[in-house]
C-alpha cells in the first residue's frame, strides 16, 4: 500500500483518533504505544496482546520507520549513528555517555540551510526537513536496537530545529508521552542558530531547554560566521531574549565556538559579556573541532580558552568548556555530514 502512515509520526492522541474509525478502542492505542516505546518492537507481529486481526489491520495501515543502519564507535566511548532514510539520504546522531547521564544528540533536518562558515553540516547545504517519524526513530533505535540508555536528548545534530518547528514539536510530544518514553521536558534541549521570531512561540509550546549558538560577539563578526545574523542581528536576538519571561532559576544556554586567532581574544570575551548583560545565561565554550572542510580554522590552545572563560566568569556568567568528543569518527559538534560530502 502506498498511503501507509508512519506510525512513529503519531502522538498518542492522534493514534487514538486514527484507530477510532477502524472500530478500535482508545485502550488499544495505549497498548500499541507501550509496544513501540516501552518494549521497542520492530514489527507489528511482536505486539502479542493484540488480536491477530488488529495486527493485520495495523500492518495494512501503518509502517515502521527503518532503524539505524550504521554505527561508528569512537575510542572515547562516543557512538555516532547513521540513519538511512527512505529516499537514500542520511542523517546522523551522536550518543555521549557520561557518569551522571547519557545524552543523545539528534538531527532535525538533512543538511542545513544556514551555511555557518565553520560547520560541516552547513557545507552540505539544505537537502530536506526530517519527518516526525524520522526524528522519533533516531531516539527509539538507539534505545532499543543498540540498547543504549538515554537520559537526555539535545537537538544539536544536523539542521536548524526552529526551521522544522512543527515536526520537532510533535517529536517532543512523542518523547514526553507518559504512556511511551515518558521523558521529562527539562531533559530535552533544543539548540538554535537564532531564528529570533520563532524562539518565543517555540518555548511557549515546548517547555524544553533552549540553547542559542552565538559564536560572534559583534554584528560584524557574527554576520561573517553565522550569516543568519544578517537577517536577525545580535541586538534583535538579545532584546528578544530579555523580553521572554522565564521561570526563576532557569537560563538560556549559549554555545560559543572558539577558533584560534579568529574569535578567541580577551577583547571578544568582554564584548560577549556585554551582549549577554541582563539575560539569564549559561555559556558553553566549544573549542573548535577541526575538519577537512575548513582546513584554515584551528582549535585555540587550552590557555586561551581558559582565559576567555575567566573573563566571562569575572562578569558573573557561568561558563563551561565543552569536552571535544568523538572526533576520531567525525562525531563532534559541527562534524556531521552523514556521508553527503563524500565522493
Ligand atoms: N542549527 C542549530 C543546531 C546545531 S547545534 C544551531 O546552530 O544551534 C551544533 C553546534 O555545533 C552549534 O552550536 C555550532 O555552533 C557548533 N559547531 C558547528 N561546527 C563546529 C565545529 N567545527 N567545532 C565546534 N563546534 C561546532
Amino acid at each position: 500500500m502506498t498511503n501507509q502512515i508512519p506510525i512513529l509520526s503519531l502522538t498518542l492522541e492522534e493514534l487514538k483518533e486514527t484507530l477510532k474509525p477502524m472500530g478500535e478502542s482508545t485502550y488499544r492505542a495505549e497498548q500499541i504505544y507501550e509496544w513501540l516505546y516501552r518494549h521497542g518492537v520492530s514489527s507489528f507481529s511482536e505486539m502479542t496482546n493484540l488480536s491477530e486481526s488488529l495486527r493485520a489491520k495495523l500492518q495494512d495501515h501503518f509502517f515502521l520507520t527503518p532503524p539505524v543502519c550504521e554505527v561508528f564507535e569512537s575510542s572515547d566511548g562516543t557512538r555516532k549513528y547513521r540513519l538511512k532514510l527512505q529516499d537514500e539520504k542520511s542523517v546522523e546522531m551522536v550518543w555521549l555517555p557520561e557518569e551522571s547521564r547519557n545524552t543523545l544528540c539528534i538531527s532535525s533536518q538533512v543538511g542545513c540551510a544556514l551555511a555557518c562558515a565553520f560547520c560541516v553540516t552547513g557545507k552540505v547545504g539544505f537537502l530536506r526537513n526530517l519527518n516526525v517519524d524520522e526524528i522519533v526513530q533516531q531516539l527509539r533505535s538507539v534505545i532499543f536496537d543498540d540498547q543504549r540508555p538515554v537520559s537526555n536528548v539535545v537537538f544539536m545534530g544536523m539542521g536548524e530545529p526552529l526551521l522544522n518547528m512543527e515536526a520537532v514539536l510533535k517529536a517532543i510530544r512523542v518523547f514526553i508521552e507518559p504512556k511511551g518514553l515518558a521523558m521529562g521536558k527539562r531533559k530535552i534541549t533544543v539548540s538554535t542558530a537564532g531564528i529570533v521570531p520563532k524562539i518565543r512561540p517555540f518555548l511557549e509550546r515546548a517547555g524544553v531547554k533552549m540553547a542559542i549558538s552565538l559564536t560572534g560577539a559583534s554584528n560584524a563578526s557574527r554576520d561573517h560566521w553565522m550569516p543568519i545574523n544578517q537577517k536577525y542581528n545580535l541586538e534583535d536576538l538579545a532584546s528578544e531574549l530579555r523580553r521572554i519571561p522565564i521561570k526563576k532559576g532557569r537560563v538560556f544556554f549559549f554555545e560559543v565556538v572558539l577558533m584560534k586567532d579568529e574569535n578567541d581574544s580577551e577583547e571578544e570575551a568582554r564584548r560577549l559579556a556585554k551582549v549577554l548583560k541582563g539575560i539569564p545565561a549559561r555559556v558553553n565554550l566549544i573549542p573548535y573541532n577541526e575538519n577537512g572542510e575548513f582546513p584554515h580554522l584551528k582549535r585555540p590552545p587550552m590557555e586561551r580558552v581558559q582565559a576567555f572563560q575567566d573573563i566571562l566568569m569575572k562578569n558573573k556568567i557561568r561558563t563551561l568548556i565543552r569536552k571535544n568528543r568523538g572526533e576520531d569518527v567525525m562525531a563532534a559538534c559541527g562534524q556531521l555530514a552523514a556521508g553527503h560530502l563524500e565522493k
